[in-house]
């Protein structure tokens, strides 16, 4: 299919991309990667009067990777993978990215578009709330930061307002102990079920841990339950199987093409102990 006609707009600030959104209101959308946009405008689910392309605005890039780790929106999923300081300061990244659709996906789509469109099949936002990452909004008020955990309200309503841009995500160095384990239907698709964990331990017992899920509700799923039980446990089996069944206790899954409820709820939990088993051999 075809979009509906729309103006194109290349803005070369932020500044002038807010204005943008200001002038046209809820007939204007910003485009990043367009891997997510451009196919729902080709089938009519999104038909914005002017896009405006964030493609021309340098400040939306760039990454530093020190203890505190900034990611540029515009940065692209495949930069994200392929950078040598986030690999050291922040390997769950590169794990995650690679999971994402493909190499052509990936080379186009960004950090930003990924967690600011607000779809639950997205691997970005959930390893965003096991990061506790902190987004930064810009619009006609100015700058204001909001926390990855508060950010996702239902599929695709975010606390971002109409007329701000996404324009970083930003968080602190993670533990040590990471995994993001995916199931998928094949490559290149959404997850099935997905989980992102973090894990720091001293004296083999973990002192810190953070659990994520992906595709498991109508929202990305920050399962603070299922980290606490984990605290102080050497990650053995039991340990694992309290974790699995708190994460039960905050997933919402429904029934669609990728399975019905039980089967989602078995591969959540499959998942979820994979990858505190990966975690914990990384500490
Ligand atoms: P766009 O498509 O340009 O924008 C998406 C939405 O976010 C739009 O509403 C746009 O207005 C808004 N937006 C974008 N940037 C900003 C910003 N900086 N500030 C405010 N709003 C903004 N993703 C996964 O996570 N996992 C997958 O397995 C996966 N598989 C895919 C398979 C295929 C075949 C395709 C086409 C896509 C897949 N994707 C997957 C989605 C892909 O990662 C997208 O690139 C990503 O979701 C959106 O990023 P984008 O830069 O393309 O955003």
């Amino acid at each position: 299919m075809i979009p509906a006609r729309f103006d194109y707009h290349r803005p070369d600030s932020v500044a002038a991309a807010v204005g943008l959104l200001q002038q046209h209101g809820d007939e204007a959308r910003v485009v990043a990667g367009g891997h997510s946009l451009i196919p729902m405008m080709k089938l009519r689910m999104a038909a914005p009067a002017h896009l405006v392309d964030l493609q021309g605005i340098a400040a939306l890039r760039g990454i530093e990777a020190g203890d505190r780790i900034r990611i540029g929106a515009m940065v692209t999923q495949s930069e994200m993978l392929a950078h040598a300081g986030l690999a050291e300061a922040a390997p769950i990244l590169a794990e995650a990215a690679r999971q994402i659709a493909d190499p052509q996906v990936r080379n186009l789509g960004t950090v930003g578009g990924n967690v600011a469109n607000g779809d639950p099949g997205n691997d970005l936002p959930a390893l965003m709330l096991c990061l506790d990452a902190t987004f930064t909004l810009e619009g006609p008020e100015g700058v204001r930061e909001v926390a990855a955990r508060g950010f996702y309200e239902a599929p695709y309503v975010t606390a971002r307002e109409e007329e701000e841009i996404l324009t970083a995500v930003g968080f602190d160095r993670p533990a040590r102990g990471f995994a993001y384990e995916k199931q998928k239907r094949k490559i290149g698709d959404y997850a099935t079920a997905a989980a992102a964990v973090l894990i720091g331990a001293e004296g083999g017992r973990v002192v810190s841990a953070s659990v994520a899920m992906t595709n498991l509700a109508d929202v990305p799923v920050f399962s603070a339950a299922a980290g606490e039980v984990l605290l102080g446990s050497d990650c053995g089996e039991d340990a694992v199987a309290a974790a699995v069944d708190a994460m039960q206790g905050d997933i919402d899954p429904v029934e669609d093409n990728r399975g019905p409820v039980e089967f989602k709820r078995h591969v959540a939990g499959v998942i979820l102990a994979r990858a505190i088993a990966r975690a914990w051999s990384r500490v």
